[in-house]
């Protein structure tokens, strides 16, 4: 059992609401307890980030860079111990809690790197004797909410851009993934980071959540999870005029053309599908397969899939663990009892496997439907589960318009060897990331950004660094003369 406390002001609490259990996606055994903050207690993390922040701004970034190195460093000396929490909390495979660790610790060593370069410009004054300069200030104390799908590498992807800006912050974990978060903040103290500068408070989105989006004194929310969470969010935020970053779902579509490699378009549709049991917002959601090959596609598709392990979280083999709760895997079964209502084939899977590996984890097999049209749910929805819809198209035409035909706008994928075909895709899909002949994760410094109802702003990289600074410009007349007049022109 793990029990560890907040961290609020540098020091580690209980929470004044009690606590709440933590199970094993894998078994549905308690593995932990987390404390429950008060609005009290968020209003003291809010407290402590803003009076710390001043002198956080004012250090050196390289001295804040060297913090984020040694917290990099304390990550990798845990990453066994944190991938086993992970796996814990969240129910992914330990290979892919591995890979989750190692992009946590990555994304403060990445971001220590721009100590350097986070620079301002010198622009010519319309007056002799004066300067003009625009510089990049930390926009102050951030508020970062995450989900539960990676509930390590997310306060890793929110806390150490906002620490290089010279930011403090106040992060809330999902209610059901703090474990990871939790000793991660213990990390952070031991790195030496001073009190305040990252507060760690636990508890459910509509009370800890809440009292974060609705506080006066967080200059920027920035929150990863569903889009009805960001609407309410933004919707809250806006009565402080607080920015808000919204990183939020996805219906990826997944194109193969008749050209494609038709064996490393299989393997990386089943890769990008069944990932965290296909719980990723980049995740292949809808797999577009020109009609030509389609029967053939599926058929290879299905026998790969029924190559998978599904089992047990801790087992090296296993390729696909449980889903992360039994309301996810209710909701899964349910979009999939919709689609066959609908006409929809159940080609593999379909239901639950049978022996299950754990009799209270939350177990699905990995589906394969076809029969489908367009504007069924199963292909305008997210699913979130180990489920892959495979829809014919005759042109490309055909196949850009299916998947511009979503509320979602994140990820999308291609399959091709032909450049004219490539360059069509990218050009006129309607999509923040274009993954050619490949699949994720997105790397740390690109750009991790949906359109439409996929978010607002971005992640990672220069431009996801952004978010957490801001301009100021400064007028300077150092000729010891007179004043500018009021109006050059
Ligand atoms: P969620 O929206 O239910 O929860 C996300 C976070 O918001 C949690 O910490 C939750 O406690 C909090 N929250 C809930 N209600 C709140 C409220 N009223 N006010 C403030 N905070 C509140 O999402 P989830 O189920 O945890 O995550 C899955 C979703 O996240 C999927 O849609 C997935 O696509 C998306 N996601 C997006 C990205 C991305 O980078 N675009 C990455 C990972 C996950």
């Amino acid at each position: 059992m793990s029990t560890e406390g907040m961290l609020i002001d540098g020091r580690f609490l209980a929470g004044e609401a009690g606590s709440r259990p933590v199970t094993d996606p894998a078994t549905g055994e308690t593995v932990g307890e987390a404390p429950e903050a008060s609005l009290g207690q968020v209003s003291q993390a809010i407290a402590a980030a803003r009076r710390a922040q001043p002198a956080w701004g004012q250090l050196a970034p390289l001295a804040r860079g060297q913090i984020m190195q040694r917290i990099a460093g304390l990550i990798r000396r845990d990453a066994e111990a944190l991938a086993m929490l992970v796996v814990r909390e969240q129910g992914k495979t330990i290979k892919e809690a591995r890979g989750e660790i190692g992009g946590a610790s990555a994304f403060f060593d990445y971001f220590a790197e721009f100590a350097r370069r986070i620079q301002g410009e010198i622009l010519p004054s319309d007056f002799a004797g004066e300067q003009i300069w625009i510089q990049r200030v930390p926009v102050g104390v951030v508020g970062a909410i995450i989900p539960w799908n990676y509930p390590a590498a997310l306060v890793s992807r929110k806390v150490a851009p906002a620490m290089i800006a010279g930011n403090t912050i106040v992060l809330k974990p999902h209610e059901d993934t703090p474990l990871s978060a939790l000793h991660m903040a213990r990390l952070f103290v031991e790195a030496g980071l001073p009190a305040g500068v990252v507060n760690i408070v636990t508890g459910r989105g509509e009370t800890v959540g809440e009292a974060l989006t609705e506080s006066s004194d967080i200059d920027l929310l920035t929150m990863t999870g569903s889009v009805p969470t960001g609407k309410r969010i933004m919707a809250r935020a806006a009565q402080n005029l607080t920015p808000v970053s919204l990183e939020l779902g996805g219906k990826a579509p997944f194109i193969v053309m008749q050209d494609a490699d038709l064996d490393l378009a299989v393997r990386s549709a089943a890769t990008s599908r069944y990932m965290n049991c296909g719980q990723v917002c980049i995740c292949n959601e809808r797999t577009l397969v020109h009609a030509s090959i389609f029967e053939d596609f599926v058929d290879r598709f299905i026998a790969h899939s029924r190559t998978l392990k599904v089992g047990l979280p801790l087992d090296e083999a296993t390729d696909i663990g449980p889903k992360f709760s039994r309301a996810e895997l209710e909701k899964v079964e349910a979009m999939v009892a919709e689609a066959v209502a609908g006409g929809a084939d159940v080609r593999l899977g379909g239901t639950r496997p049978t022996p299950l590996p754990t009799p209270g984890g939350h177990w699905y097999s990995p589906t394969v439907l076809t029969g489908l049209k367009p504007d069924m749910p199963i292909l305008t929805h997210e699913i979130f589960g180990p489920v892959v819809p495979i829809l014919p198209f005759h042109d490309l035409e055909e196949a850009i318009a299916i998947s511009n035909q979503s509320r979602y706008g994140l990820s999308a994928y291609l399959f091709t060897r032909d450049m004219p075909t490539i360059m069509k895709v990218i050009n006129e899909l309607s999509f923040g990331e274009v993954y050619v002949n490949r699949v994720g994760p997105e790397a740390l410094q690109g750009f991790h950004v949906g359109y439409r109802d996929s978010g607002l702003g971005g992640d990672d990289g220069a431009h996801g660094l952004e978010a957490y600074l801001r301009k100021k410009t400064v007028y300077l007349n150092y000729s010891g003369g007179a004043t500018a007049p009021l109006m050059p022109y």
